[in-house]
């Protein structure tokens, strides 16, 4: 296999890293060292330090051992980006323990399917996000509820402001049940020591996290990412911004951390290369304009859809976004229109990457500053990692500008599915990970994305499995058949429609389905548009063709 991307790396561009035998929190440890008062984290106005991550972190995996905590065990991290997030994260790693990334959107049923996937005991997470937690306790492996809240990290003055904004938002007053104590969190962080666990941990056969990913079977699975794994991809990413000088960047931190993408180049990247992480909760357009031009952050990765919905803004010429140096956009096709556009209004660059969560996750991008950029195309593999396509037809290595499924193999890529080894047999041959995504390699070595093999849905940036969708509405008593598809949106990238053939003789109202998945799903993956149907287009053994279906809605434009 010829490398031909290589002759196109800047000379500031090393073709292989040295990885050294390191677990995640030593980078805690070494940045708390060297850069221990500079900020870390700027959270709707607090602020706190790279020695107070330490600390704190140090204080909750005390805690977790003091609970009980072995090696190997999985904790459940619940949170949207908060500091709590990132001490939880280091903290449950300084312990031994194996993370479950959760995310806080889950309904009872997603969530109930994880712990008990993942066998987590113990779960952190926010108070307004309890009742949901307490509900599936008794049906899963889970024993110890650690409870944050917002509040717990706000400076003085919002943090009298907090119960106002709580009742604007109509949020319920949450009511923690008198055992799990509603000020956990802040209390060990009041009163835990903070000294450093002894204990041996292998980079590289060790699993650090859990990372929920979907696949085409059906419920998600999770990817087994080991210390070296993160490791890797993270040290690939410092090098691939090789102008971003150690403790002189700040990044926003808006993808969310419970995501890999946002975990590896926002999380773990500030925390190796002492960046400051400028953290919001959620996607608001007009909160990100206003804390880019307060914050001032120098990088701002995230999702195309994001972009769109900046792009979009009304008042986007009235803000100040000359700070931002570099834009990252990944885990969805970012369109050249688009990319064009955004760097024209902001006069920053944008930049489109490629990755997936087995491969912790990036594997390809567009070189940054030096190095040719071809718009379209995801770039070229970072160091260390192989990439060809896989011709459908042969099954060997596709000619060049010949569309087949894209592999890849690099010190980054998973140790393997959880419990799984069917599903990790399906993905992982000799070393190469079959990445389910359709695309070719040019005569440069710049690979393009073309389509996806799977059938996932990407829309506003979440990912959407039709057949955890489809599960859903067949529960439904009068549906008989169902097929869920994405179809093209304006500003979602992609939006779920559901195709129904009712039973004999049943009538049914959209509305009535759509109240029937919002129960059951979280809201994102609810289908937005319904359309009946007598019969579905079926192969001869009776699968249904979802590609006629999608080809249909294509030809619709
Ligand atoms: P996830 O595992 O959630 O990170 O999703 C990974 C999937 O997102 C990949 O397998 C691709 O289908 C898609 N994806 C990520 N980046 C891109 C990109 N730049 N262009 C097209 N698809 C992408």
């Amino acid at each position: 296999m010829e490398k031909r991307w290589l002759a196109h790396y800047p000379p500031q561009i090393p073709h292989h890293i040295d990885y050294p035998p390191k677990i995640l929190p030593d980078y805690l440890k070494e940045t708390a060292a060297q850069f221990g008062q500079k900020e870390a984290i700027y959270f709707l106005g607090k602020r706190l330090t790279f020695q107070d991550i330490y600390e704190q972190s140090l204080k909750i995996a005390n805690y977790l051992v003091e609970l009980g905590l072995q090696k190997g065990d999985r904790v459940s991290i619940m949170l949207p980006n908060c500091p709590q997030a990132v001490i939880s994260y280091y903290g449950v790693l300084m312990a031994g323990g194996i993370i479950v990334q959760t995310n806080p959107l889950y309904t009872e049923r997603e969530l109930e399917h994880q712990l008990n996937d993942s066998g987590a005991t113990v779960i952190i997470t926010l108070d307004m996000l309890y009742p949901k937690v307490v509900k599936v306790k008794a049906t899963t492996s889970l024993k110890h509820i650690i409870v944050t809240s917002v509040q717990d990290y706000l400076p003085p003055i919002k943090k009298l402001l907090y119960p106002f904004v709580q009742k604007k938002q109509n949020q319920p007053l949450v009511h923690i049940e008198e055992r799990d104590d509603q000020h956990l969190f802040k209390r060990i962080i009041a009163s835990t020591k903070a000294e450093e666990i002894d204990i041996e941990i292998d980079p590289i056969e060790e699993v650090a996290l859990l990372q929920y990913t979907g696949g085409t079977t059906g419920f998600p699975k999770a990817a087994m990412l080991t210390h070296r794994n993160l490791i890797a991809n993270t040290l690939m990413c410092a090098h691939w911004m090789y102008r971003c000088q150690k403790g002189e960047e700040a990044i926003l931190g808006v993808l969310p951390f419970f995501h890999v993408y946002g975990m590896t180049t926002i999380m773990n990247l500030s925390v190796m290369q002492a960046y400051k992480m400028i953290l919001l909760p959620k996607f608001d357009v007009e909160t990100v304009l206003k804390t880019i031009e307060k914050q001032k952050p120098t990088l701002f990765p995230g999702a195309p859809t994001m972009y769109i919905a900046l792009l979009n803004h009304p008042n986007l010429s009235k803000y100040d976004l000359s700070s931002i140096k570099v834009c990252i956009s990944g885990s969805a096709p970012l369109p050249v229109e688009v990319q064009e556009k955004f760097e024209k209004i902001t006069g920053g660059k944008l930049i489109e990457g490629y990755g997936l969560t087995e491969a912790s996750p990036v594997t390809h991008s567009n070189f940054l500053w030096d190095g040719e950029r071809i718009k379209g195309s995801i770039g070229v593999p970072w160091p260390d990692t192989d990439a060809k396509i896989i011709s459908l037809e042969t099954g060997q290595e596709a000619n060049v500008n010949e569309i087949g499924e894209l592999v890849v193999r690099g010190p980054q890529v998973m140790k393997g599915y959880w419990n799984q080894p069917f599903e990790t047999d399906s993905v992982l041959r000799d070393d190469w990970l079959y990445t389910g995504d359709m695309g070719y390699m040019d005569e440069k070595g710049y690979f393009f994305i073309v389509d996806r093999k799977k059938d996932m849905i990407i829309a506003s940036g979440y990912n959407i499995y039709p057949r955890e969708v489809e599960e859903v509405l067949y529960e439904h008593p009068k549906v008989q058949e169902a097929v869920v598809v994405g179809v093209p949106h304006e500003y979602r990238g992609e939006t779920v429609k559901a195709f129904i053939v009712l039973k004999e003789g049943e009538q049914c109202t959209e509305e009535e389905l759509d109240q029937f998945m919002r129960n059951r799903l979280a809201a994102y993956k609810v289908p937005r548009i319904y359309e009946f149907r007598k019969e579905l287009p079926k192969t001869a053994v009776g699968k249904i063709l979802r590609r006629v279906l999608i080809e249909e809605e294509n030809k619709k434009g």
